[in-house]
């Protein structure tokens, strides 16, 4: 329990046991798994992101971080367990539950409030900088045209590209587009983020921009989950590092104990490959 816990409920409650009581999770995944064909993807894999926290993924390719993201963002359907996002439940409990599967409606509307952002920047090409911002702002939820430009602006300002409203994609680096890909999540006021190697695309002196972009989100108390390679966003933002690999989460917890001192030796092995 820490000093600027003001919670009275988490004082009252028992200690928690595992992954199982986590007081104030706006993420709360309890073994979830996914397989593609005879291919399990993920195994049982059960995190818990409070409000207000960061969440690093690491893991060596293959250990199935985009697709636990994906999942989270109804990208894909989980197999068994079940994924809770704000007291909203994303996945099924178990396969063909049909209690638990959402309309399509349902499920736009969850996404709403969870913003994503890939690797490749996908912006639409052919819109300035602010349209992609303003776009699913007054295309999919209907705002006001005007407010939606001023708080699009005001988003391109946060990210440091206030200069570049009437810029088309092409006219922008890597690390602007990449910077205008999130306002353009943010844009949806989003409760969540979701950062997929946000800057693993991008040309090493770009990524300092991208990635303090990031860093101001999370000291706004955005809650996000990030995955990524960069260990020193990792180290100086995370709150909790989790390290995958094979679909199972290996070892998790604060950023000095997973990445200063890893207990298990695929971490060890990873971390070295990376740093
Ligand atoms: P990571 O992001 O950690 O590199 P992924 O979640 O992308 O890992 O992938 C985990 C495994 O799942 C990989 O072996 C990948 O080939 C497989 N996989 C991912 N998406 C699909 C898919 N749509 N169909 C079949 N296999 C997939
Ligand atoms: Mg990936």
């Amino acid at each position: 329990m820490t000093a600027n816990d003001t919670s009275a409920a988490s004082h009252a409650a028992p200690a928690p046991s595992g992954a199982e009581i986590v007081q104030d999770a706006l993420v709360e995944i309890r073994r979830v798994r996914k397989s593609f064909g005879a291919h399990q993807v993920l195994r049982d894999v059960s995190l818990a992101v409070p409000a207000g926290t960061v969440t690093v993924l690491l893991g060596p390719s293959g250990s199935g971080k985009s697709t636990l993201l994906r999942c989270v963002n109804h990208l894909e359907t989980i197999d068994g367990g079940r994924i809770i996002v704000d007291g909203d439940l994303i996945g099924y409990r178990q396969a063909g539950d049909k209690a638990h599967e959402m309309t399509p409606r349902q499920i736009a509307k969850q996404r709403r409030n969870i913003g994503m952002v890939f690797q490749r920047f996908n912006l639409f090409p052919h819109m300035t900088a602010l349209e992609n911002v303003c776009e699913a702002p007054i295309g999919v939820v209907g705002r006001n045209k005007g407010d939606a430009k001023d708080r699009a602006m005001q988003l391109l300002e946060r990210v440091g590209l206030g200069d570049f409203a009437g810029h088309y994609p092409a006219q922008l680096s890597g690390g602007q587009q990449q910077r205008v890909a999130i306002a353009r999540a943010l844009a949806m006021e989003p409760k969540l983020m979701l950062f997929d190697e946000p800057t693993s695309a991008l040309d090493p002196e770009l990524v300092g921009d991208v990635l303090d972009v990031m860093r101001e989100l999370a000291r706004d108390g955005m809650t996000m989950i990030v995955v990524t390679h960069e260990i020193g966003f990792a180290r100086s933002v995370a709150d909790q590092v989790v390290f995958m690999d094979g679909g199972v989460v290996v070892e998790a917890g604060d950023p000095e104990e997973v990445i200063g001192n890893p207990q298990r030796q695929r971490t060890k092995n990873f971390l070295e490959s990376v740093m």
